[in-house]
């Protein structure tokens, strides 16, 4: 309701589940207003914008918020009254952000935010017992299994010392080849697009056992950025082992420098002589 006592527009329009707005609670337009300049101050209290019937008997009112900093928030007062009474009060205020408000990003857990580059020394990881990218030691299967039974089989491959209680799953292992071949030590990097020759017929290259060394190996030459790390055979570098003194002649010619410190200065005609102390 407006300061001439009409309802104004109603921002939630009842459904047949939702809550009918109760019309003496609608019409309270001023008590409301009168709680909230109590508790906030005239000078931050704006217009009315609407009411939203909360259940029944209890019904929210809606005012413009004025303070800086919060644009498109708003006052929410909510009023009730009991059955068979035309007594409002005034249950709670609080400031509620609207559609167009600015507010913080979604809560994200820490161990969903957190990215490679953030594991420090010390910090921990912990990896869930149905973590799909891992599989009970002895049977690197398909299937994650539940986490009575991983807990079980783990108690038992550690008393009988199989070694390591899980290992990667096909799921874990297909992971990590697409997220390897789409990175930096894929065939589509900006290094290996400009190589002369690719890591499958490098002498730096060292085999890997196992279902992923049909398409990855080790690079193991100093000179190149991929050092220490796995490489696609179609990957490739500048450092690769068929490079010979002779095709790294090549010298990119320099350009025009900006400011020059590599000619004389000169001033008209006549040349600067540099005369050394
Ligand atoms: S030196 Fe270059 S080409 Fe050779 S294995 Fe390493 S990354 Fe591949």
């Amino acid at each position: 309701m407006s300061d001439n006592g009409s309802v104004n527009n109603v921002v939630r329009t009842p459904t047949a589940r939702a809550p009918k707005a109760d019309a003496t609670l609608a019409e309270a337009v001023e008590t409301a207003r009168t709680a909230l300049v109590e508790a906030v101050g005239e000078r931050e209290c704006g217009d009315h914008l609407g009411v939203v019937a909360e259940a029944e008997r209890v019904l929210t009112h809606l005012f413009t918020a004025l303070q800086p900093g919060y644009v498109g928030w708003r006052w929410a007062v909510t009023v009730a009254r009991a059955p068979r009474q035309k007594v409002v009060t005034v249950n709670e205020i609080v400031l509620l952000p609207g559609d167009s408000a600015l507010v913080g990003p979604e809560w994200v857990p820490w161990k969903d935010r957190m990215a490679k580059d953030d594991l420090g020394p010390g910090d921990l990881v912990p990896v869930p017992d149905g973590d799909p990218r891992l599989v009970p030691g002895y049977l690197v299967g398909d299937e994650p299994l539940d986490q009575t039974s991983s807990r079980e089989q783990r108690e038992v491959v550690e008393d009988v010392g199989l070694g390591r209680e899980r290992v990667l799953s096909v799921a874990g292992r297909d992971a990590a080849a697409d997220r390897w071949y789409a990175g930096v030590n894929g065939p589509d990097a900006a290094i290996a697009t400009a190589a002369p020759g690719r890591c499958g017929s490098c002498g730096f290259l060292l085999r890997l056992g196992g279902p992923l060394s049909a398409a990855f190996g080790v690079c193991a030459n100093a000179s190149s950025p991929s050092d220490g790390q796995a490489v696609s055979y179609d990957h490739g570098c500048g450092a690769h082992s068929d490079v010979r003194v002779e095709d790294s002649q090549h010298q990119p010619s320099a350009t025009t420098p900006v400011f020059d410190t590599l000619t004389w200065d000169t001033w008209g005609d006549a040349e600067l002589e540099i005369i050394p102390r």
